[in-house]
Order: C-alpha cells, then sequence, then structure tokens
C-alpha cells in the first residue's frame, strides 16, 4: 500500500465510504488513533471548506508526521438561501427543538420534520437542492489539499426509503427516479458529495 492516511470521523458510514473509495486508488485510509478521547473542535465556520479545515488542521497535530483527513457535508436547498447548510446537522436544534428530548435522540427524524414545514409552501420544480462535502487533508497543522463534491436533486413531499442516513429519504435523485434511501450503498458511493469529493482529492494528495 503506497500511501495511508488517517481520518478524523467517528462516523462509520462515513469511514466505509472513504474507505472503499481509497482503495479504488490503492490508498489505506484509517480512524485516527484515539480519536475517542481527543475533544471535538468547534465547527464555527461559516462553510464547509472552513469547518473541513479547521478540524483537518486540529487533528492533524494529534498524529505528528502523518496526513490526516477531516471532511464537512450538509444539505443545501435553494428555496431556503443554502440552508441548513453547514447547520444540516443541526437543523431542528436551531428551530428551537432541543427543549424536546427526543430532538438529541432522534435528530435525523426532527431534522427532516423542520425541512418539511420549511417547504410546505414550496412546489416541486421549486424545491432544487444539493448534498455537498468539502475534503481536507492535513499534516503537522498545515492543510494540504481540498477537494470538494456535490451531488444535485430534488426534495420530496415526505419520504422514501429506508437506507442511508439523515435527509436521504427526502433527497430525490431525478435521473435515477430514487431517493438516496432508496439505492444501495455502492450507487450512493458512486454519486454522491463523499464519493466524488473522496475521488477528487486523492490525485491531489502529496505521495
Ligand atoms: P457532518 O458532515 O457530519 O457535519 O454532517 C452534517 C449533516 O449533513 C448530517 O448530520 C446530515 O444531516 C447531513 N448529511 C451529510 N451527508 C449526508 C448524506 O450523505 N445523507 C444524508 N444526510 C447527510
Amino acid at each position: 500500500m503506497a500511501l495511508r492516511l488517517y481520518a478524523a470521523t467517528t462516523s462509520q458510514g462515513k469511514l466505509r465510504d472513504f474507505r472503499t473509495a481509497a482503495l479504488a486508488h490503492g490508498i489505506q485510509i484509517d480512524p485516527l488513533p484515539g480519536l475517542d478521547a481527543i475533544p471535538a473542535p468547534e465547527e464555527n465556520g461559516a462553510t464547509f471548506a472552513e469547518n473541513a479545515t479547521l478540524k483537518a488542521v486540529y487533528y492533524s497535530r494529534f498524529a505528528p508526521g502523518q496526513l490526516v483527513l477531516a471532511d464537512d457535508s450538509g444539505l443545501e436547498v435553494d428555496a431556503l438561501d443554502g440552508a441548513p447548510g453547514v447547520r444540516s446537522a443541526r437543523f431542528a436544534a436551531d428551530s428551537g427543538l432541543t427543549d424536546s428530548p427526543d430532538a438529541n435522540d432522534n435528530s435525523d427524524v426532527w431534522n427532516n420534520m423542520v425541512l418539511l414545514q420549511r417547504l410546505a409552501n414550496v412546489p416541486q420544480p421549486r424545491r432544487t437542492a444539493r448534498y455537498r462535502c468539502v475534503l481536507v487533508a492535513a499534516r503537522d497543522g498545515q492543510p494540504l489539499s481540498t477537494a470538494e463534491g456535490v451531488v444535485e436533486g430534488r426534495i420530496l413531499d415526505g419520504p422514501r426509503g429506508t437506507g442511508g442516513f439523515g435527509y436521504d429519504p427526502l433527497f430525490y435523485l431525478p435521473e435515477l427516479d430514487r431517493t438516496m434511501a432508496e439505492i444501495t450503498l455502492e450507487a450512493k458511493l458512486d454519486r454522491s458529495h463523499r464519493g466524488r469529493a473522496i475521488a477528487a482529492l486523492l490525485p491531489l494528495l502529496p505521495v
């Protein structure tokens, strides 16, 4: 194996996506050793790129001399001026639902509910949206490579499918006539923002 990277993510789903895409390029991706014990930095950037960069820079200091990969991703809805964007994981909480215990336990459900409410008066043709993922590789506190992946879609009026996570049951891919929650993991990785970002990043890495 020519090159190894550490991924600064505790998400098994993301790790699996990164690993699968990287293996095709002969690159091995492992979780950053000791990640669970490292306090997470505050993700206070205004853009996905700022958040991915601050995470990659921060976590790379915990693995001296190693390439460390971090990402930030989310959903941008045109009719909501790009919201929820960098606040995708906390969309419902930002709307004041944090008082409900369920808002923390099952935030995907609450996030999707808030999204549907916000789009209630928006007709299908105007419900265009995209997932965006920005990936940054850093070493010893220096960002070295950045890449982005995007997938275009539309937000349905109600959920379809049981796969995926987050906004996937509402995220419709017109060319497949399926939501992200109705396609296989392989098909998702093939065309997802995350799959595209990693494919774009790997050739840029210093080998
Ligand atoms: P983060 O990149 O872990 O900060 O994720 C941001 C949020 O964006 C997630 O909690 C989801 O709500 C949403 N998101 C990012 N990628 C996806 C995806 O592939 N499917 C569904 N939701 C996603």
